[in-house]
């Protein structure tokens, strides 16, 4: 039942322990801190242990203390390849992993936010540990990352999906369906209490705020990135929704479709990419502590 990564088991107790902090000098980040690799204690990264099948998670440090955290998550792993590429040399999970660690990296290197990543090898994990871990790290914004795929080989371009209750079209109500399933469970029902609606009242802050994410994100990537035609789309994603901060999945482009694939598998077609999503989330980060 549970395999060498612990896939599947529930999450008890939510401790986090410091296992090394290694304080970057001058307050400047420490070089090569944006070279973070999964179980490397290096200066200008904390290390913390989390409890059973999430790995240690290291995050970066930023140039100043207690800038905001930014959890990036790349869709698929393990035993989840996520879509195939039309060429069949590269699937889903390589590609979500290796442009989450370009992200990562460039965050840190900037040094304007702290950075985590849900998983930083080839490991399964539950839609539900990747969204607890946001809580759990602190973090103040979920970037959940995929790559497309649709039957149509000529559907191209990136989309960014938001959380709302009532999706942007049948697509996204589809494709929402799709993800939740692989979540088991749904969220529990409300009923009605008063902690209920401060719950709901919380939810409409995190789907506005997750909105303006969204639309940022497809306001700094007009004109660098290959968008499709009405890129903010929004649905009821329970990943999203179980993050409790603001949070977009970003779907990259379409690895059915020949072109994007090439453009995915190239490091300057993912540096466009990631280039924009990140000035979105430091814009969208500076925003709201201005607030
Ligand atoms: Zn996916």
């Amino acid at each position: 039942m549970q395999g060498a990564a612990g896939a599947g088991l529930t999450v008890v107790g939510a401790v986090l322990v410091m296992l090394a902090l290694n304080a970057p000098q001058d307050g400047e980040a420490a070089p090569g801190a944006g070279n973070a690799r999964m179980g490397e204690a290096r200066p200008g990264t904390l290390t913390m242990a989390l409890p059973d099948a999430v790995s240690d998670v290291v995050l970066t440090e930023a140039r100043a203390p207690g800038r905001p955290i930014v959890l990036i998550d790349p869709g698929h792993g393990g035993r989840d390849p996520g879509a195939p590429a039309v060429s069949g040399a590269i699937t889903e999970k390589q590609l979500t992993l290796t442009m989450a660690r370009e992200l990562r990296d460039l965050l840190a290197k900037r040094g304007r936010v702290r950075v985590a990543l849900t998983r930083d090898d080839d490991r399964y994990l539950t839609l539900d540990q990747r969204a607890d871990l946001a809580g759990r790290i602190g973090a103040g914004l979920y970037l959940s990352l995929h790559m497309d795929s649709a039957p149509n080989p000529l559907a191209r371009g990136a989309t960014v999906y938001s959380l709302s209750d009532v999706a942007s079209d049948a697509e996204a109500a589809r494709f929402a369906r799709v993800e939740n399933s692989a979540a088991g469970n749904g969220s529990p029902v409300m009923d009605g209490s008063v902690e209920a609606m401060l719950g709901d009242l919380a939810l409409r802050e995190q789907m506005t705020a997750s909105a303006d994410l969204a639309v940022r994100m497809v306001r700094k990537a007009t004109g660098r990135v290959l968008l499709r035609p009405e890129p903010h789309r929004f649905a009821a994603f329970h990943v999203l929704r179980r993050a409790r901060v603001p949070a977009v999945l970003f779907e990259a482009g379409y690895v059915s479709n020949a072109d994007d694939e090439v453009s995915l598998a190239s490091p300057e077609g993912r540096k466009r990419i990631v280039s924009a999503l990140a000035d979105a989330i430091e814009a969208d980060l500076a925003t709201r502590a201005a607030r």
